[in-house]
């Protein structure tokens, strides 16, 4: 025998009785009241998450672009095509940002290199490595390949790196 139970409204805060286990309002209009609430809620939070995936890309375009300006001299980091090969130009990460989410802003992570490495043949890897040691040097490369410690970077987080590489754009360009 189901007996009933003394509760506190979600939506009014007011005790009620009720034999509905899973009653969280004490009446229809606080029902109505409390499914508003979560329905405001929601679409707050979907609208924050929207904000942080728009700010990640406004990020990425500007450290990529950054990256490219900085190595304008230069061809592909893999295959050595030279720079005035008229394809397109990426900005490759060397440690796939997929699995190393704290390496995506990591200058030494990121070169410039042509779309038919990056697209196609995956980055090209074996040659980036090589390639990646004259640039940089084997302490820098191999503390790349270091597994490090997973981030999760917030809109702070992103405003911060987009005011970083405006500003570093800004001195390449003039
Ligand atoms: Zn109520
Ligand atoms: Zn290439």
């Amino acid at each position: 025998m189901i007996k009933p139970r003394q509760k506190r409204c979600k939506f009014c805060r007011e005790k009620f009785t009720t034999f509905n286990t899973l009653a969280q309002a004490c009446s229809i209009p606080c029902a109505i009241g409390l499914a508003k609430k979560k329905a405001a809620k929601d679409q707050k939070e979907a609208f924050k998450a929207n904000d942080v995936k728009t700010l990640r890309r406004k990020a990425q375009e500007l450290f990529n672009k950054y990256i490219r300006l900085r190595d304008a001299e230069d061809g592909c980091i893999s295959c050595r095509k030279p720079k005035d090969w008229d394809g397109q130009w990426h900005a490759g990460h060397y440690m796939t940002v997929g699995a190393n989410p704290e390496l995506r802003f990591n200058e030494d992570n990121c070169h410039k290199q042509c779309s038919v490495c990056n697209n196609y043949l995956s980055g090209n890897l074996g040659r980036y490595r090589k390639r990646l040691e004259k640039k940089i040097g084997l302490d820098r490369l191999e503390a790349l390949e270091v597994k490090g410690k997973p981030i999760r970077l917030r809109a702070d987080d992103y405003h911060q790196v987009i005011a970083t590489y405006k500003s570093k754009i800004k001195q390449l360009v003039k």
